[in-house]
């Protein structure tokens, strides 16, 4: 029988009320290897009850006692980070390697979380006014919401949950349906790691879930992260139901080529960023606008070292898995035709590629489209799969024109050995996060992660000093111990004295 991945509520598995299941996939065999429980709104109750519970006793629990058990956990993911890769790859598809990419970047979150006593410190003013002091605390919030998207399941929910929960907070995270199983590994692991049961709670599902989530009266916040139109449709949903939210959507970033950038590094660049995990990261290189004097030569060095890169499972020795399902793989492959009968220039066909892995997998091999009108829908959707394309354009000027009309803004990249140039990029660019000859410019963990424009909605980004702040909230006291004179009585608004 096929197994059946269950919520986690209170520390144990809880198969939950609703008998509604979704499949799961191994993409690189292209079939059903599980079944997903998917939530209702009973289910969410459930689990918010029991962080609700779980709130009043953790949030009073030391921050020493707190931090040591993030650090237990911090120790158990790094030795035992080889199963969860295995997960990764057996249900997202992405080549072992990437899934190893993935864990070290939540690793570097919950590092950063262990410093959260520090992080979360107040400020202390003696003698503000005469006799008095005024200092500042930061405190949990309560039941913290987070809902994730399929492409790295185990690095989104690790940008939030270590620094939700070293803050004192408890959470319910409902992670993406596709990729399940990594959210309720991680769950046994924080148990193992000591962390008292109701802390940590997964309830998995759907739209259903999530809108329960979304109006729960108990939840305090939703960090949330997926498509531009659900992130905006969680951000003012779990707003009008007066929650604090952070939404973080989708994205289309460019990388802009100037004639005087290296070429093989480039390249080399284009290739990484444009094909790694097939192109669904929210930070990959989806378009290339290269100035003209250059562009023929850039293409045929991209083509060259795509001609090297090898499709297959990712169990095995590939650069590239296959996509999430079949049917995002049609969708992603159709944007081939479209770009054909749009005018521009098909350089090199995925559909073709011979993958290393059975035949049913949901393979599309890289892909590299050249002349792209920005009319084209292949320019302005977002297509999440193994696409780059080129645009040529005349210089700085016409390319930073193009990347500030674009809807989106979470990263951009330039490549140039002009250090002015890159300076004015950095100034000039509409967008959140910006690499300099880096094409996947994602912060480190004591930055924050966040995008402009239809990429973020709110105005706290992920982890970092804004990740403290959202899941905290402050209190300023001022304070006078009694001495023996006092001031009497005086009606006037408190004055500084
Ligand atoms: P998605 O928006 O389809 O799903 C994200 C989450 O929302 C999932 O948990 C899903 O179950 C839930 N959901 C889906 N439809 C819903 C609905 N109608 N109502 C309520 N909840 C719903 O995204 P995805 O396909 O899982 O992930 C890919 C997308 O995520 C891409 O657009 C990518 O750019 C984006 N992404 C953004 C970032 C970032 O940091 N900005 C990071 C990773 C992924």
């Amino acid at each position: 029988m096929t197994e059946i991945i269950t919520h986690w509520i209170n520390g144990a598995p809880a198969d939950g009320a609703s008998d509604r299941t979704a499949p799961v996939y191994d993409p690189a065999l292209g079939v059903i290897t599980k079944n997903v429980r998917l939530g209702s709104a009973a289910d969410v109750d459930t689990a918010v009850a029991a962080a609700a519970a779980a709130f009043p006793a953790w949030s009073e629990t030391s921050w020493a006692k707190r931090i040591q058990v993030l650090f237990s956990f911090r120790e158990l993911l790094n030795a035992r980070r080889q199963e969860l890769a295995e997960i990764l790859t057996s249900e997202h598809g992405k080549v072992l390697s990437d899934a190893f990419g993935e864990i070290t970047r939540g690793l570097e979150v919950v590092e950063f979380a262990l410093g959260m006593p520090h992080l979360a410190k107040g400020e202390y003013t003696d003698n503000a006014s005469t006799g008095v002091d005024v200092y500042s605390l930061r405190q949990p919030l309560g039941v913290v919401g987070i809902i994730t998207p399929f492409n790295f399941p185990a690095m989104v929910p690790l940008w939030f949950f270590p620094i939700a929960i070293a803050a004192g907070n408890t959470v319910v995270l409902k992670p993406s349906e596709k990729d399940p199983s990594s959210s309720v590994w991680l769950a046994k692991l924080l148990k193992e790691a000591g962390l008292p049961d109701g802390v940590f709670n997964v309830v998995h599902g759907d739209k259903e879930s999530v809108d329960a989530l979304l109006a729960h009266p108990d939840v305090e916040s939703i960090s949330f992260v997926g498509s531009t139109p659900i992130a905006k449709y969680i951000y003012e949903t779990a707003s009008a139901a007066g929650k604090r939210v952070q939404a973080l959507g989708g994205a289309k970033n460019h990388m802009l080529v100037l004639p005087d950038a290296d070429l093989d590094v480039t390249a080399d660049a284009a290739v990484n960023a444009g094909f790694g995990s097939a192109g669904e990261r929210c930070m990959a290189i989806s378009v290339l606008l290269v100035v003209d004097t250059v562009a023929d030569e850039l293409v045929e060095k991209i083509r060259s070292r795509m001609a090297g890169l090898k499709t297959g499972d990712g169990r095995r020795s590939c650069d590239m898995g296959p996509l999430i399902t079949g049917a995002h793989r049609d969708k992603v492959a159709s944007y081939i035709d479209v770009a054909a009968s749009d005018g521009a220039t098909v350089v090199v066909d995925g559909r073709g590629v011979e993958a290393d892995g059975e035949a049913d997998g949901f393979w599309l091999g890289p892909t590299l489209i050249d002349n792209v009108p920005v009319t084209s829908s292949v320019y302005t959707d977002e297509i999440f799969g193994p696409v780059l394309s080129i645009v040529r354009v005349s210089g700085y000027e016409e390319g930073i024109q193009i990347i500030n009309k674009v809807k989106y803004g979470n990263g951009t990249a330039i490549f140039t050995n002009d250090g002015g140039a890159a300076r004015r990029f950095q100034r000039e660019v509409h967008v959140g996060m910006i690499g300099i000859n880096v094409p996947i410019p994602v912060p480190v963990a004591y930055y924050s992660f966040g995008g402009w424009n239809d990429s973020m909605f709110g105005d706290t980004t992920a982890y970092g000093a804004d990740g403290v702040k959202f899941f905290t909230r402050g209190k300023a006291v001022t304070s006078r111990w009694l001495d023996p004179s006092h001031g009497g009585i005086n009606l006037g608004f408190p004055q500084n004295t």
